[in-house]
């Protein structure tokens, strides 16, 4: 009886051995980086119902499943995919649709590509542009006066928002609509003037009360724009973005476009520092759908660098006595911190300055009391004095970095911040060691939304061209297994999605990149000629 059974159990086993597992799409013949705890490579994997059944060994495989869908990879690599963890999808979208304003060299060829941006869309009620930066300008300098601007346009309101966003000029007619006065005063902004008559510059905060009456976009216009944003993003294999300050309204929207199966970029929100949005979400809890997670709360400590917005412990080197500024008082940062500890949202603040990151560190620590797993982000920490660092250690702060800030930035950081204070800005490497994690993003549209220009930025710290040759402070490059990892499973875990995405295992979803060449391999000026040939999300090909 009991011979019987065992080889009972023996027929069994060999039949379910011939009998193979049906699954979807068996993917062989690639180089593929799990990105697992080992960083792993494997050169097959199995498929079903947009879960990575299997990965590893082709042969094994091969032996083991058999799919209608299988795609011989013919030797290309493959990466999890790419995940950013700081950009504005929505903000990016938007700006396809307005003027380019990017590397102008004088305010006159702003004027000029203007002109040719109306002459191409006719009729807007208001005209929109993005991307100028004065620093590329003669005498880097804002301009005095908008009088051209107002010739140009004399019944159309215009807002032009500098690449940063931590600044706009806008038009007099733009000024007449949202009622705004020479001398007016706003918290945590300034609206420059000169010789008492306003230049239609406007600094931080000084831009939502134009902002506050541009009119929305209808949901046909919002639509359109997402889905061209997400074409653009799969085209360079992101299969997630974390938007980074989106209203409950934006949500909403996003969320029935993802249900409607118009939008399929996966997107992880943080809402940003507005009443309307606390009211919506605060009593509700983070909202989650397989595509979308709206788990966190956008705060900014202060402006940007390159505006002199972002708020310093000891004056610009190229500002007589001008500290930059926060952009709400420390008691704000304090008093939000104390409702968030209380329920499950993460709490991520942009702080640029040695002095906004340490308010918001000091905040931290005072609610977070030592390790932890809450993962409270601080967005970009770019200068952080040298004794500050420890502190995101402390009370396992999460700095979020864009490693392209670095080398946009490097032309004129020193003259900002002159060379003391220069050898603790940027400090990818610094910052890593805190936590033993780093997550990495683009802050796109400020930057390109290229994973790979973050790679090239990370790794080798140099430019498109590969300046400077020997890498910007080249003491805080990463490893290229780290950038890899920052670009996708910690950006998962600066998210807490690193259960489903982020690396290539067994129960985890199959977003992944197939590329031309190997990341891991190529040499600097071969990074950016890397071409991404499909883009997959759960399984399916959406490039
Ligand atoms: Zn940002």
């Amino acid at each position: 009886m009991r011979k019987l059974f065992l080889s009972g159990c023996l027929l069994l086993l060999l039949s379910a051995c011939m009998q193979k597992k049906q699954v979807d799409t068996i993917i062989y013949n690639a180089r593929i980086y799990t990105v697992n705890e080992r960083f792993d490579t494997a050169n097959a994997m199995a498929i079903l119902k947009g879960k990575i059944v299997a990965i590893g060994n082709k042969d094994s495989i091969l032996q083991h499943f058999s799919a209608h869908e299988m795609l011989d990879e013919k030797g290309q690599t493959i990466f999890p995919g790419f995940i950013d963890a700081h950009a504005h999808f929505v903000g990016y979208g938007k700006e396809l649709f307005t003027a380019d304003l990017g590397n102008t060299h004088s305010f006159d060829e702003v004027l000029e590509r203007l002109k040719i941006f109306v002459s191409h869309h006719p009729n807007q009620p208001w005209i929109m542009g993005r991307g100028w930066d004065q620093n590329k300008w003669p005498g880097k300098a804002f301009p005095n006066s908008v009088e051209k601007l107002n010739q140009l346009f004399p019944h159309t309101p215009v807002f032009l928002t500098r690449v940063d966003g931590h600044a706009a000029i806008v038009n007099a007619k733009a000024i007449e609509i949202a009622g705004i006065y020479p001398g007016e005063k706003i918290t945590g902004g300034s609206f420059e003037s000169f010789h008492g008559k306003l230049t239609g510059v406007l600094i931080d905060n000084a831009q939502k009360p134009v902002l506050a009456v541009i009119p929305a976009l209808s949901a046909k216009a919002y639509a359109e724009r997402l889905v061209a944003a997400q074409q653009n993003c799969f085209a360079v294999g992101l299969t997630t973005v974390t938007d980074c300050g989106l209203s409950y309204k934006d949500v909403l929207r996003i969320d029935s476009l993802q249900k409607a199966g118009i939008l399929k970029m996966q997107l992880y929100v943080m809402l940003s520092d507005a009443k309307e949005n606390y009211d919506y979400f605060l009593p509700k809890g983070p909202y989650k759908t397989d595509k979308l997670f709206v788990n966190g709360f956008k705060f900014y400590a202060d402006g940007a660098l390159g505006s002199r917005g972002a708020c310093l412990l000891q004056p610009y080197t190229d500002k007589n006595g001008w500290y930059g500024f926060l952009l709400s008082s420390a008691m704000h940062f304090d008093s939000m911190a104390q409702v968030l500890i209380k329920t499950p949202f993460q709490m991520c603040t942009h702080a640029i300055g040695d002095s906004g990151n340490r308010v918001i560190l000091q905040v931290y620590n005072k609610y977070l009391k030592g390790k932890n797993d809450r993962r409270w982000r601080i967005e970009h920490a770019q200068v952080v004095a040298p004794n500050d660092f420890t502190l995101f250690g402390a009370a396992s702060i999460i700095p979020s970095v864009q490693p392209t800030h670095a080398t946009s930035d490097m032309y004129w950081a020193e003259s900002r911040l002159g060379k003391n204070r220069l050898h603790d800005a940027y400090a990818s490497k610094k910052l890593l060691a805190q936590n033993g994690w780093l997550p990495l993003g683009t802050d796109f549209p400020v930057e390109d939304i290229s994973p790979f220009k973050t790679f090239l930025a990370a790794v080798f710290r140099v430019d498109s061209t590969g300046f400077p040759p020997s890498g910007f402070m080249p003491e805080n490059a990463l490893s290229r297994t780290d950038a890899i990892r920052g670009m996708t499973i910690w950006a998962a875990k600066a998210d807490f999605l690193e259960q489903e995405k982020g690396s290539l295992e067994v129960g985890k979803n199959a977003d992944f990149v197939v590329l031309n060449s190997d990341l891991m391999q190529v040499p600097w000026n071969k990074v950016l000629q890397t071409k991404v040939l499909a883009t997959y999300i759960s399984g399916q090909k959406v490039f």
